[in-house]
């Protein structure tokens, strides 16, 4: 089936092979979205899994890395809305694989989860390598062949797929194909975004691919970047437009990153790409109140330098210091009641998000709308997408695995029923 440009009675016989045998299924991409759609092929189709890198899940296992947050325990509702504006079209799919469908998918590969107190679903193990083993092997031993090594890149003239190995260009003709290329976070990974003029080139609307769960940068002095990068500013309340959460978030040598930034990254992007610039409130004392933390800073100071007072009077010191002093002006400190209306509201200048390289995910991607409900592009009859290339963001929490395994299976289910002889 896969054959060299110039080789078409290999292509002849792949035509000729399917009158008698399975469609020829094609899924593009190895990631979670892939291996979800070809877990829904297998059995009904001749199944290849195509990949650019050597090995497939990188992503996957880099997200096991840090703890492998499958998917989320809490209220389906609120689940559901974390999809934000993208939940109308991605509800019916998420509904074909619910949270508690994952983890009972992941029970059956043998993998044992446990929820975290935030309701995050993870495995025992928190990483991802033991359960991506045992699904490749169950893919494998259902028919499922894999083809590392093979970048996509587009369709010959005769819509047969085109691939560059290690051995030159191949071609690859399937009845049926899934994309699952994930978008242009850690391209280092496989996900470089290089689908997107493909795409285009066919008609198909992609919104630019931006950085989601992501850092941002700050004009830090050079003393708070060389002598604070790297350290956690813990238990603090982020606020930006009509949302708060508390959180932890780290400072770096360009600006801040962490899991309270990245819940409001959406947002931010959002504004510092519209308007240069997005202010983030920070509550440096969220157990204290207002009216308490001005009557602690007027304590008289004594002897005590005003590190010390800080220290004593708010519970401030070393980082959280250090922000106060880059973000406000000196005469505040020499004011109790601006220097508590400051703790309680400090105002922190992000100039721009990371670049995407960096981010966890990608926003934008191939537009909903370009879509059928069975993924199918409607532009492209019997290709479907899945995973992180279409355009949907959602904050971490397992609500980007859950998303991927369930587009996956959907475009699966999509591309199992699908006629290539009728086209539909
Ligand atoms: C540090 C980090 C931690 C994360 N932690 C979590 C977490 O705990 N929970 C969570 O829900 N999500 C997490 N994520 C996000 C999650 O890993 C991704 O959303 C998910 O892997 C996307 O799945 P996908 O299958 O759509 O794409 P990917 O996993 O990116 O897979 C796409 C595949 O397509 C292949 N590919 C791309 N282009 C081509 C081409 N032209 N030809 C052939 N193959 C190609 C790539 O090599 C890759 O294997 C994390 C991400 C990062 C970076």
């Amino acid at each position: 089936m896969i054959s060299s440009p110039q080789d078409d009675s290999v292509a002849r016989v792949n035509t000729s092979a399917k009158q008698k045998t399975k469609p020829v299924a094609a899924i593009i991409g190895g990631g979670p979205a892939g291996l979800a759609a070809a877990e829904r092929l297998a059995g009904v189709a001749q199944v290849h899994v195509f990949d650019a890198m050597p090995s497939l899940g990188r992503k996957f296992l880099l997200a096991g890395k840090s703890g492998l947050n499958i998917t989320h325990a809490e209220d389906l509702d609120l689940f559901l809305s974390r999809f934000k504006e993208a939940r109308a079209r991605l509800e019916p799919l998420l509904r074909g694989f619910l949270p508690d469908e994952i983890r009972s998918w992941a029970a059956a590969l043998g993998v044992e989860l446990f929820v975290g107190s935030s309701g995050r679903v993870f495995p025992k193990a928190m990483k991802a390598s033991p359960l991506l083993r045992v699904w490749l092997t169950r893919l494998r031993e259902a028919g499922v062949i894999f083809h590392p090594r093979h970048r996509w890149t587009g369709w010959a003239d005769d819509g047969a797929l085109t691939f560059e190995t290690p051995d030159g260009e191949t071609h690859f003709r399937a009845d049926v194909s899934v994309l699952a290329l994930g978008g242009a976070s850690w391209p280092r990974l496989g996900g470089d975004g290089a689908w997107v003029p493909l795409l285009r080139a066919k008609g198909v609307t992609v919104n630019p691919l931006r950085p989601s769960n992501c850092g941002f940068d700050v004009a830090w002095s050079p003393h708070m970047a060389a002598r604070f990068a790297g350290e956690p500013v813990k238990s603090v309340t982020l606020s930006f437009g009509d949302r708060s959460l508390r959180g932890d978030f780290v400072v770096t040598r360009y600006g801040i990153e962490g899991s309270a930034v990245y819940a409001l990254s959406a947002d931010l992007r959002d504004a510092s790409d519209r308007d240069g610039k997005a202010v983030l409130t920070l509550d440096l004392t969220p157990d204290r109140d207002l009216e308490r933390l001005t009557r602690d800073l007027s304590r008289p100071r004594g002897k005590a330098s005003l590190a010390n007072h800080l220290r004593k009077a708010a519970g401030i010191d070393g980082v959280k210091a250090a922000l106060l002093r880059e973000c406000l002006d000196a005469t505040v400190f020499d004011d109790p009641a601006a220097l508590a209306e400051a703790i309680k509201a400090l105002p922190l200048t992000l100039i721009r998000a990371r670049p995407i390289a960096e981010a966890i995910s990608s926003a934008g991607g191939v537009a909903l709308d370009e879509l059928d409900e069975k993924l199918m592009l409607t532009k492209i009859p019997g290709v479907f997408c899945a995973g992180e290339m279409l355009d949907w963001e959602a904050p971490t929490g397992g609500y980007l695995i859950s998303a991927c395994l369930a587009t996956g299976r959907a475009a699966g289910a999509g591309a199992a029923i699908y006629d290539s002889e009728n086209g539909c």
